[in-house]
Formats: C-alpha cells, sequence, structure tokens
C-alpha cells in the first residue's frame, strides 16, 4: 500500500488504520449500481441513438475493426460504447453466421441485465431472443436467436473452461476495461492466446480513461514480425482546461478540509457547479450536513447564489441519485459530494470546480490476515488526472487538490489493477481449470506479486483444491473452479454432502452472499426483533435461523416488515439457495439435512478454517495464522457475548481497527482434526493458554 509523507491521514489514534468507518456494500460489487442517465429521453429511441457521440465515429470504428483484430476503444461515460458498439457490430453482419454471437462483458451483475434490456428496446425485440444475458445463477438467452449478449466476466471465463476458443462468438466486447478487475486481466491474458488461434476472432476494448496505450502494447507484444494486431480509437469529447490548484501544507482531515474549499469557492466564485471527491458513504454524509449547516447559516453568498448539496454514492437509491443530474434551479449552485464513482462511472453535466480529497477507499490483499480488506489510501496521478478532468467537460475548470504538489508528485503513477492488489486464490483455481499449468509464466497484463501467488497456492492446497503437483484435485478442486464463489466458501458448500447438512450450509452460504438482511436501525426495538433469532454460536446459525423462521412464515413480506427483516434481501436468498442446489445436484453431492448443531459448525469450520481466531489472555482476539489482533464486529451476535476461546470469521473488514464479521465459535481440537495440514496440533495447542 502506498504511503506517502505529507498525507496526513484523519484523526488517526492508532497510527497506521483509517480513522473512517467503511461500509460493508462496497465490498460486494452488486449494491453499487452505476446509474443511467439520459437527457435524451423525449425522443424517439432512434434518434436518442443518432445522437449519441460515438455514433460520429460508428464508421472509423468499423474501419479499424476490418483492419485490426484488437481495438481498444475510450470514451467518456454516457457516449454510447456499451450499447452501441455491440450493435454495430450486428448491424454490419459481424454475428450473421450461425451460431456466433458477439458477447459483451461488464464487471458487474446489474449493468448486465439493465444494458442487455436497454438494447433490446432499442431494437424492438423482446429480451432474451436478439439480445440476452447471463450473469451468475440467472440467464435470459437463446442459443439459436441470441446475437448479442451480456454476460459478467465471471461468466465469460466458465465458458472459456467449455469452450477454450470461444467457438460460439464472432466478436468479444470488454466493457469497463479501465476498472481492471481480476478476472478482466485473466480474461486478457486467455484472449491473447485465443487471438492466435482464431485470426477472424474480433476483439473490441471499452475503456473510459486514456491508458489505452498501455493495453494495446499488451496485444501487440511478441506478434508474429512485429504485426500490430491492436490499436486505439479515441471517441471525441470537447476537453477545455482545468486549473489545478494544491494546498500549501498538508491537511489533516480532508473531509473537512473539502468542506472548507467549497464554502470558500461558494463565497468567491460568480458561478460553477461543484464537485467532491471523498472515499465513502460516511464521509460523504458527514461532508454533505457540514455544507448543510454552513448553508442554513449563510444563506445566499455575495453573489446570490444558496447552496443545493447533494450527495452521490453507489447504495443511494435511483431517485435520490437523479437529483445529481438534474440542474440546479435559479438562484442555486450545485455541490455534489460523490465517492469514487463520479471518477467514471458516472458524468454529471454543469461541474466547473472539481474538490479532490486525493484518497480512494480499495481492496488490498493483506498479508497479515491473508485476506482482502477495504483500506483508504492515496489515488494515483491518473486517478487524480482523471478526477480533475471532469472540472472541464462543458468550460474550462478548476480542480482544487488537498495535497501538497510536491506529495502529489510522488504518488504512484497508476493505481494497480486489481491483480495485483487483491487474494488470487480464485484467480489461480480458475486458470488452472483453464489448462494453465504454470501460474508463474501465464502473460498477465500485468504481473501479480509472487507473494500473492504463493499465499494463494497455500490456501487452495490447504483446501484440498490442489495436489503437491499443483494440479487440481477431482474432483473436488476442478467443482471449486466452477463455483463463483470464494474458494474457502465451495469447499464448505461442497463438503456439506458427507457431512449430512446440504441444506442447512446451502442456506448459510447463500445468506452470506446477500447484504443487509436486518432492517437498518440502532433502536431497541431493532434490537429485541433480532435477538429473537440469535443462537450462542454465533451469526451462522443466526442467519440459518432467519432464513428458517421466514420459510415457515410462508416467506410473507409482513412478517419481514414486523420482524425487522428485509424481504427483498430473504428472497433474493432463497433464489440463490434454488441455484446453489441445482449445481450440487449437477455435482451429484446427496442431499441430506440434519438437526444436529454440531455436524453443520464441523462443516463451515472444514472450508474457513484458515480464518480462525483465539482469545489471547490479554483479553484480544489474535489470527491463528499471523497472529494480528482482530474484533468482533459490532454487527455481530457475538460482540457482547461471553468471550469463547476459539473463533471462525467470513470476512475482515479493516477499518479503525481489524473486524471480523459473520463470526461463529468452534472447538479448537476441530480444526486440528479436521485441518490437520493447516495446524498442526502443537501449534493450536499451544495457544492454549487459560
Ligand atoms: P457508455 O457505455 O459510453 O457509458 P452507454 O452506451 O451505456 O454509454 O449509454 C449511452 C446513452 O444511452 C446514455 O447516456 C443514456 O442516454 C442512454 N442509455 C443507456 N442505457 C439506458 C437505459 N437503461 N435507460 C435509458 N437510457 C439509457
Ligand atoms: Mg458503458
Amino acid at each position: 500500500m502506498p504511503g506517502n509523507p505529507g498525507f496526513l491521514r484523519p484523526k488517526d489514534d492508532d497510527d497506521e488504520t483509517p480513522a473512517f468507518k467503511i461500509d460493508r456494500p462496497d465490498l460486494k460489487q452488486d449494491s453499487q449500481t452505476t446509474f443511467i442517465y439520459n437527457r435524451n429521453s423525449q425522443l424517439p429511441l432512434d434518434a436518442q441513438r443518432r445522437k449519441l457521440p460515438v455514433f460520429k465515429s460508428r464508421d472509423s470504428f468499423l474501419y479499424l475493426v476490418e483492419q485490426f483484430q484488437v481495438v481498444v476503444v475510450v470514451g467518456e461515460t454516457g457516449c454510447g460504447k456499451s450499447t452501441q458498439l455491440p450493435q454495430f457490430l450486428l448491424e454490419s453482419g459481424y454475428s450473421s453466421q450461425a451460431g456466433k454471437m458477439i458477447g459483451v462483458t461488464e464487471p458487474r451483475r446489474v449493468a448486465a441485465t439493465t444494458l442487455a434490456t436497454r438494447v433490446a428496446e432499442e431494437r424492438d425485440c423482446p429480451i432474451g431472443t436478439t439480445v440476452g444475458y447471463s450473469i451468475r445463477f440467472d440467464e435470459n438467452f437463446s442459443r439459436e436467436l441470441t446475437k448479442i449478449k451480456y454476460l459478467t466476466e465471471g461468466i465469460l471465463i466458465r465458458e472459456l473452461m467449455g469452450d477454450p476458443l470461444l467457438n460460439s462468438y464472432s466478436a468479444i466486447i470488454l466493457d469497463e476495461v479501465h476498472e481492471r478487475t481480476c478476472q478482466i486481466d485473466i480474461i486478457m491474458g486467455l484472449l491473447k492466446k485465443v487471438l492466435k488461434r482464431r485470426k477472424d476472432l474480433k476483439l473490441i476494448i471499452s475503456s473510459a480513461t486514456v491508458d489505452a496505450e498501455y493495453i494495446r502494447d499488451f496485444f501487440n507484444r511478441g506478434q508474429v514480425k512485429k504485426k500490430e494486431i491492436a490499436t486505439i480509437l479515441s471517441i471525441e469529447g470537447r476537453h477545455y482546461n482545468v486549473d489545478v490548484h494544491y494546498l500549501k501544507s498538508p491537511c489533516a482531515d480532508y473531509v473537512k478540509g473539502c468542506a472548507e474549499v467549497a464554502t470558500k469557492l461558494h463565497e468567491k466564485e460568480t458561478a460553477g457547479d461543484i464537485l467532491i471527491f471523498l472515499t465513502g458513504m460516511d464521509e460523504v454524509d458527514s461532508c454533505v450536513d457540514h455544507l448543510e449547516k454552513y448553508s442554513e447559516r449563510a444563506g445566499e453568498s455575495r453573489h446570490g447564489f444558496k447552496m443545493l448539496v447533494l450527495p452521490m454514492y453507489g447504495a443511494l437509491s435511483p431517485g435520490r441519485q437523479l437529483k445529481v443530474f438534474r440542474p440546479a434551479p435559479r438562484g442555486f449552485r450545485k455541490v455534489v459530494v460523490a465517492t469514487n464513482i463520479a471518477e467514471t462511472s458516472v458524468t454529471i453535466d454543469g461541474i466547473v470546480h472539481v474538490i479532490d480529497s486525493c484518497f480512494v477507499k480499495q481492496a488490498w490483499f493483506n498479508a497479515e490476515t491473508f485476506t482482502d480488506s477495504l483500506i483508504i489510501s492515496e489515488v494515483s496521478q491518473a486517478s487524480g488526472e482523471q478526477r480533475a478532468g471532469r472540472a472541464g467537460r462543458t468550460a474550462p475548470g478548476k480542480c482544487y487538490r488537498l495535497c501538497r504538489e510536491e506529495d502529489f508528485l510522488k504518488l504512484p503513477l497508476n493505481t494497480p489493477p486489481e491483480i495485483q492488489r487483491t487474494d488470487l486464490s480464485l484467480a489461480i483455481l480458475q486458470l488452472k481449470a483453464l489448462g494453465i499449468d504454470n501460474i508463474v509464466r501465464f502473460e498477465f497484463p500485468s504481473a501479480p506479486p509472487s507473494r500473492n501467488l504463493i499465499c494463494g497456492m497455500e490456501l487452495l492446497y490447504a483446501l484440498g483444491a490442489i495436489d503437491d503437483q499443483g494440479d487440481l484435485t477431482k474432483p473436488l478442486g476442478e467443482q471449486m473452479a466452477e463455483l463463483p464463489l470464494p474458494p474457502t466458501i465451495s469447499k464448505m458448500l461442497l463438503s456439506s454432502g458427507e457431512m449430512g447438512c446440504t441444506k442447512e450450509i446451502a442456506t448459510i452460504v447463500a445468506m452470506l452472499q446477500v447484504e443487509n438482511i436486518f432492517a437498518q436501525g440502532k433502536s431497541d426495538k431493532v434490537k429485541v426483533l433480532k435477538r429473537q433469532f440469535e443462537v450462542e454460536e454465533g451469526d451462522f446459525l443466526t442467519l440459518l435461523n432467519v432464513f428458517y423462521a421466514f420459510e415457515k412464515q410462508g416467506m410473507s413480506k409482513k412478517w419481514c416488515n414486523s420482524n425487522a427483516l428485509r424481504y427483498k434481501a430473504l428472497k433474493r436468498a432463497y433464489d440463490l439457495r434454488e441455484q446453489l442446489f441445482k449445481v450440487l445436484r449437477r455435482f451429484e453431492i446427496p442431499m441430506a439435512t440434519t438437526s444436529d448443531k454440531e455436524s453443520v459448525l464441523k462443516c463451515i469450520v472444514m472450508g474457513l478454517f484458515p480464518n480462525a481466531a483465539y482469545l489471547h489472555p490479554s483479553g484480544e482476539y489474535k489470527s491463528i495464522r499471523g497472529d494480528v489482533t482482530l474484533k468482533v464486529h459490532p454487527t455481530s451476535v457475538l460482540y457482547t457475548e461471553k468471550l469463547s476461546p476459539y473463533l471462525i470469521y467470513n470476512e475482515i473488514n479493516h477499518t479503525k481497527h481489524i473486524y471480523m464479521r459473520d463470526v461463529t465459535s468452534v472447538d479448537p481440537v476441530w480444526l486440528e482434526v479436521l485441518a490437520p495440514h493447516f495446524y498442526e496440533k502443537r501449534r493450536v495447542s499451544e495457544r492454549v493458554l487459560f
């Protein structure tokens, strides 16, 4: 993780960790909605299409696709890449051959379904016919009819396992490549091989930022006779000059700092909306609060404007997001306080001033806890430039960075792609299943750190997914590679048959995939309602209780409402569980059910044993691997319970402290018996110091 002098973190009391609460939703991709704002929605669909900037580049795009095998298309959010590029290919006959489709990958499931729906509408056909989609546990397309298929990156990787040359596609569009997810990098590495064998396959890479050269060069590297197979197409978008301003001395509290700059600008500048970049929902809310109080106090600025302060983050309801895109009413200046979502995911018109905290929240592999945690870190210079650019879309703009110039220039040039920052165990498993035996020699667009690779291999070995030759085990390793779940969770699920608790474990796994089962609220009433499901063992069995009660009540919405539970979340868990059952049946895992708590807990240990903590005599928990101090998260059932000597957790949340989420107490003997290779007898018992 970068750490530069001159960047003071806000209000730290233990020095390396950020002081702001990190919200769980960000860890899970699905909660981030990429909001779509359509300023031409009153026009007929065809006219809307023709108004998009990408339309002007249609001919150049098709020409370059003819000439090159790989075309990297760079264009701002909203210019029409995701919806139009596949249609351009379709209209010029790229998928006219029987059985060949145009595949478009998306990092987020919601994007895949909404884009498919929109494009089906533009083509005036029912979804699932010419245009379809395929996402984890849900698909709607036809093998005979579908010509454009939106799919998530994970699904494309799974398809590559069955169809290594992607014979059912004539073109692949990788969308949102600037996000550089692990999966995108794996796909790019694999596709580079596929393109050599399938000269007729076209690859379009779409990105919202200008780091396209790196990708182009990756595909051109090592070609026979240095023949270039990749090129770049930039879609016109006007950019005005943006003046950048820095601080003279480092800022101690960037949330407050950003608010102060905004109030000064508001008083000084005649016009122009303001966009503030912070790292998460809580920071945004606190900054909005600050500015609203100021605005109430100050009233109109001397230029006759009032402030209209608006938050913007993924978890906000669509209705509230929409407000951000509407022009401010007369006499008001819009101040949008946003997370990183406004860097590339959405574009807001009329922004003239950008205030950049220069921080971002990102997942990093933590070699101490052996898991990913979300950490607030400094942005890269490229991100800083991209954020500043948001001020110069309609007129010359200004950007205020909350750091000194010399510190900004010391920041890393680019944000490391996810593959260099996060847990690699699932990636390794998938590559192995794709026949890539020597992961170290695989041509990644950006090579992952060898230490992370080793940690990933060790974990997979301990889980029994690979053998001592490094090969996938049969059937366990192969089945784990097919499951779109973290390997620890897959192992737990696949062990449930032999442990006689398939139904219970599938239910728990489904519940763990869904966020916010319990209604928000700290009131005593909510707490009391929650307590009726709680069991002393911890969160896993509590989740199971909630689900069984929901089922018993006929999955009633009314019952959910009166018990502080979220119906939508539970319904989603129900659907997910159905999907898991389907997969388990395909793997011929026996369907069993039990009322014996112990076998359920043992089965949890069989997968999650690497995430174990013990109670140190000091009264604190420490991880068995790594001896890192961990705390039980306040949302856990075990938060206020009497302390049990050994715990297993599902997830780490790294905020002010390192928190364990979804926790259960276990018998240490199980660790020794169920994971003997991982916890030698001596090591665990030595820790029993009471
Ligand atoms: P890009 O991928 O370049 O960000 P898109 O192709 O997703 O752009 O969207 C182009 C435009 O199409 C948007 O600005 C919006 O006007 C319109 N659009 C896209 N999806 C939808 C949708 N689901 N509903 C309404 N309008 C949409
Ligand atoms: Mg897009």
